[in-house]
């Protein structure tokens, strides 16, 4: 059984789009996970903690049968590699990359929660999210009706253009 699952990726230390295109080519390594579309890059305002630099964000579909708390480890373990600290709650990081849907699956358990329990408030999750998703619809709410509840819309701009040809493998 694939599942499609959709992934969002942050990060606000510099470099900050060589760490999302380092993560990418990362997540494209895993074994069993193809890597099937990624939207373009958006710089971000801040938001929950402010006192820190703008991000940089995007979103990407990937297909898998790996089962999704594998799939978190490995993603985890990407985050590390690209020295990913945990210092203050929403705070500044090199990579954060955040599992937001994993076919029609829910999970609710310590370690995983699917659908991310934030991202239908988060307009820098739901833009990049929109330009690659077919669905109108994850998890029965309409993404575009999210998004024009999301308080943060206005502090999310187009960044760069890019495209899965963009990437060079450097993991
Ligand atoms: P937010 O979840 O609000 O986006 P964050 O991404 O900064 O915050 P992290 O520090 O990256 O939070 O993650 C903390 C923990 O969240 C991880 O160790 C992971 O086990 C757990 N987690 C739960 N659900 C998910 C998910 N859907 N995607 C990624 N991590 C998750
Ligand atoms: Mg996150
Ligand atoms: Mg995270």
């Amino acid at each position: 059984m694939k599942y499609r699952v959709f992934l969002s990726l942050g990060s606000n230390i510099e470099d900050r789009e060589r760490h999302l295109l380092d993560a990418l080519n990362c997540i494209f390594a895993i074994s069993d996970v193809s890597l099937e579309k990624i939207s373009n890059i958006y710089e971000t305002e801040p938001v929950g903690y402010t006192e820190q630099g703008r991000f940089l964000n995007m979103a990407a579909q990937i297909a898998t049968s790996r089962k999704a708390e594998e799939l978190l480890e490995e993603l985890l373990g990407i985050e590390k590699l690209l020295k990913r600290e945990r210092i203050i709650r929403w705070g500044p990081r090199t990579i954060d990359i955040d599992i937001l849907a994993y076919g029609d699956l829910k999970f609710d358990t310590p370690r995983l929660t699917v659908p991310h329990p934030r991202m239908f408030e988060r307009a820098f999750v739901l833009i990049p999210l929109m330009e690659i998703c077919d669905k109108k619809e994850l998890y029965g709410v309409n993404i575009r009706e999210a998004l024009d509840k999301c308080s943060d819309r206005d502090g999310v701009r187009l960044y760069k253009k890019i495209t899965i040809f963009d990437l060079h493998g450097a993991c």
